[in-house]
């Protein structure tokens, strides 16, 4: 009798755990959607595990599964759309982009051998192939994180128009950065208020954007520059650490008003301009991509946005130059089929900084 007992006591300590976390199974099943059954060999830990990870975390789990499987490629399939862009590596080659998710691609590579080596296990005979397919997938699943970005900036402003475009910056959730020109601030201070509580960036684009004052030579460049980003932190109690050159960083405009008794005619102030701005810890930022309203006569909404469409290419980071003043309304009529395009094509959004981490490619753009 006390045997019996015993057993059934034994039984109930060994079983109703089991059968509990069986029951929990289904609730913690993050992938309900997973076509190719491989979720179902997970402990209940390790889908626990994959639940704490993003779906592009995920991936490379995906990736390093046999690929001659003909249920797994079906899986694939199953894939929601928006998820093929990132599994094909795009075309730049990079030290880029390792600089932009530095963070995450170590997270996949552990991932996938972790991920592979379970979930390969009970595939029987195409274990030994399997881990072919994961070493040769390794190096491609690093490239299946990184995003294509896309840095929108608006030049010269605030304007009149300015609310408008953060009109539409708002309504499709991009941030982005304003080049603002100090003396356009005053009677604007609230437009530009509402760009950094709408999480935008600022940067200098000098005071007065004048080339005879800022290019005579470097030290009147950085008095009009410092006046302006002056007011610029006055006003939003934030001081700009980014600007960009009126003309960018190789114009040759510069040339025709540098001091001729500093600069011979080899010479150009730009190269002053460029040394100093390390020193004084800022950063400039040109672009590669822009819409062409800087050419007021022949420039439309519709070639602001086919402008964008031809230089786009398949670059991974672009910074794309527009304007932000009065006769630029092509501009911000154009804005809203330029960022429909550009997630389109893939893109995120993200606004400029000074951050180390900003990708090299960015922080090295010149003008095309
Ligand atoms: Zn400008």
């Amino acid at each position: 009798m006390s045997i019996v007992v015993q057993v059934l006591f034994v039984t109930l300590l060994v079983f109703v755990p089991l059968a509990e976390g069986m029951a929990h199974a289904p609730g913690y099943h993050p992938d309900s959607e997973r076509a190719d059954g491989s979720a179902k060999i997970l402990s209940n830990r390790q889908e626990h595990y994959a639940a704490s990870q993003s779906r592009h975390d995920r991936q490379p789990e995906r990736l390093t599964l046999p690929t001659g499987n003909p249920d797994i490629r079906e899986g694939k399939a199953d894939r929601p759309v928006s998820d093929q862009p990132r599994a094909t590596p795009s075309g730049s080659p990079t030290p880029v982009s390792s600089a932009v998710n530095n963070s995450l691609t170590p997270v996949p590579k552990t991932d996938a051998r972790k991920t592979s080596a379970s979930t390969t296990t009970p595939a029987q005979t195409t274990l030994p192939d399997s881990q072919k397919p994961a070493a040769k997938a390794t190096p491609e699943s690093t490239t299946v994180p990184k995003e294509k970005v896309a840095y929108l900036t608006f030049d010269d402003g605030p304007s009149p128009l300015t609310p408008q475009v953060l009109d539409i910056l708002k309504q499709h959730g991009v941030k982005a950065t304003f080049f603002v020109v100090g003396r356009n601030i005053e009677g604007r201070e609230e437009t530009l208020q509402r760009m950094v509580a709408e999480g935008h960036v600022i940067g200098g684009h000098t005071y007065s954007h004048d080339y005879r004052i800022i290019y005579r030579d470097a030290a009147s460049f950085y008095d009009d520059l410092e006046r302006g980003n002056q007011l610029i932190e006055q006003v939003t109690g934030k001081k700009p650490a980014i600007f960009r050159f009126p003309g960018g960083s190789t114009n040759t405009i510069s040339q025709k008003y540098q001091d001729p008794t500093k600069y011979g005619p080899q010479q150009s102030v730009m190269t002053d301009i460029i040394k100093e701005a390390e020193k004084r810890g800022y950063l400039f930022i040109d672009w590669n991509v822009e819409n062409g309203d800087a050419r007021p006569g022949s420039y439309t909404t519709a070639s602001s946005v086919n402008s964008v469409k031809q230089q786009v290419q398949n670059k991974r980071d672009i910074v794309v130059l527009m304007h932000d003043s009065a006769p630029k309304a092509a501009t911000v009529q154009s804005l809203p089929a330029i960022i429909h395009f550009l997630k389109e094509q893939g893109y995120t959004f993200a606004p400029l900084s000074a951050d180390p981490a900003l990708p090299a490619v960015v922080r090295g753009l010149r003008p095309r």
